[in-house]
């Protein structure tokens, strides 16, 4: 196969799967794979679990779309979880991660606009991630992703991330204007990086007194991911505004935009909307995969495995001269390399049979579905150990 109609975008591994089931995917010649990249924190709850094939072929055969000109059913319910999950009160179903970012920069512009603030500012952070449509690339850091992309929205702040000085100063400087934070409460794709302890606590009370909202893409470290359903829980806060995608829909897209207070009353009829969001099949998808993650015990278990696999790693790998750090929460791992290793995924995969994932360039990222148990753990670690011990 040629991918010379598909623009460039990508370099993917020549790799491709033809089957997956729990834990594991089947290349086109049969080869097993253990899949430590869950399609990028996506499929939380396994590959072809039997009851999301049944609630996607169930809703297909009953009713895909409507669109939201009628009240959609499923969609109420999954808010209705969600809420409860979260503490936060209002939902706004979207199709991405990016989308729901979207939303929730629009709802700080309006939060600001009913403020009377002219040129609102959101304070985002270094190195962060929180898409590619030009607002969240803005809200973005990393010169590669934004390059050749200006002119690009404006009115963000940009501050070290895990620095509550820093934020001290933004307010001295622009006061009034600055109307919410966004942030991840670990950096995915920035490398794993948790925020300093305590921090995000500091940083809720700060928006407390300043009047901003707190604004939080658990994109990648929601629905379980850090071994509670929301990264937010390990803190006891709770952000104005949160925004969901990745493992929500276990690969049926789908995003969502939660608010709560004065933040989940600022959209009125015609002021944001979107045409597949929130339809029937995906959201009858996510009030499965919820269902899932309960009934499994999934949090327990990202929790257990993950510093199983955090302690087992450090046991293993703290003696190569070539790993700086190891960090993580719950199932959301990095292993930081002094020097990048050329082909590491594409000899993971070939040599171990193992997919894991390489962010900023030196960090081996490893997000595995949250239904892993100890044996394959062990593999993990083997397969890692065997990687950075021959470089
Ligand atoms: C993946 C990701 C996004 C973007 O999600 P898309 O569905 O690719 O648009 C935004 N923020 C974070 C933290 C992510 O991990």
């Amino acid at each position: 196969m040629t991918a010379t109609h598909l623009m460039s975008t990508y370099q993917p591994l020549a790799l491709s799967f033809a089957k997956g089931l729990g834990t594991r995917l089947w290349d086109q010649s049969g080869r097993e794979y253990l899949d430590a990249v869950a399609g990028v924190a996506v499929t939380n709850v396994g590959h072809s679990h039997p009851r999301v094939v049944s609630a996607i072929t169930e809703q297909a055969g009953l009713l895909l779309h409507t669109s939201n000109l009628y009240s959609i059913d499923w969609q109420q319910r999954l808010a209705e979880k969600l809420t409860a999950l979260s503490g936060l009160e209002r939902v706004f179903f979207n199709n991405s991660g990016a989308e729901a970012n979207e939303t929730a920069l629009k709802l700080a512009r309006l939060y600001g606009w009913h403020k009377g603030v002219e040129q609102p500012l959101v304070v985002v952070m270094e190195n962060a991630f929180h898409g590619r449509t030009l607002g969240t690339l803005s809200a973005s850091d990393g010169p590669a992703v934004r390059l050749g992309f200006h002119p690009l929205p404006g009115g963000f702040l940009k501050v070290p991330f895990g620095d509550l000085a820093a934020l001290d100063k933004a307010h001295q400087a622009y006061g009034q204007r600055i109307v919410a934070v966004l942030m991840e409460p670990i950096q995915g794709e920035g490398g794993v990086q948790l925020a300093p302890t305590g921090y995000l606590k500091a940083l809720r009370a700060l928006c407390d007194r300043r009047n901003w909202l707190l604004m939080l893409d658990e994109i990648q470290t929601g629905i379980g991911r850090t071994g509670q359903w929301f990264a937010f829980q390990h803190e006891g806060i709770v952000p104005d505004i949160m925004t969901l995608a990745k493992g929500l829909g276990n690969g049926v897209p789908i995003g969502a935009c939660l608010a709560r207070g004065k933040a989940a009353e600022l959209f009125t009829p015609g002021s944001h909307g979107s045409t597949f969001g929130g339809n029937p099949l995906a959201c009858r998808v996510g009030c499965t995969v919820l269902e899932i993650i309960e009934e499994q015990g999934l949090l327990a278990n990202a929790k257990r495995q993950g510093e199983l696999l955090l302690a087992r790693l450090h046991a293993e790998l703290d003696d190569y001269p070539n790993v700086l750090a190891i960090r993580g929460q719950g199932l959301m791992i990095g292993i930081e390399l002094a020097q990048p290793i050329r082909d590491l995924t594409l000899i993971a995969a070939r040599d171990h049979g193992l997919l894991i994932n390489v962010t900023r360039g030196k960090t081996i990222r490893l997000l595995p579905p949250l239904t892993i148990d100890e044996r394959e753990v062990e593999m993990i670690v083997r397969g890692i150990g065997r990687l950075v011990s021959v470089q």
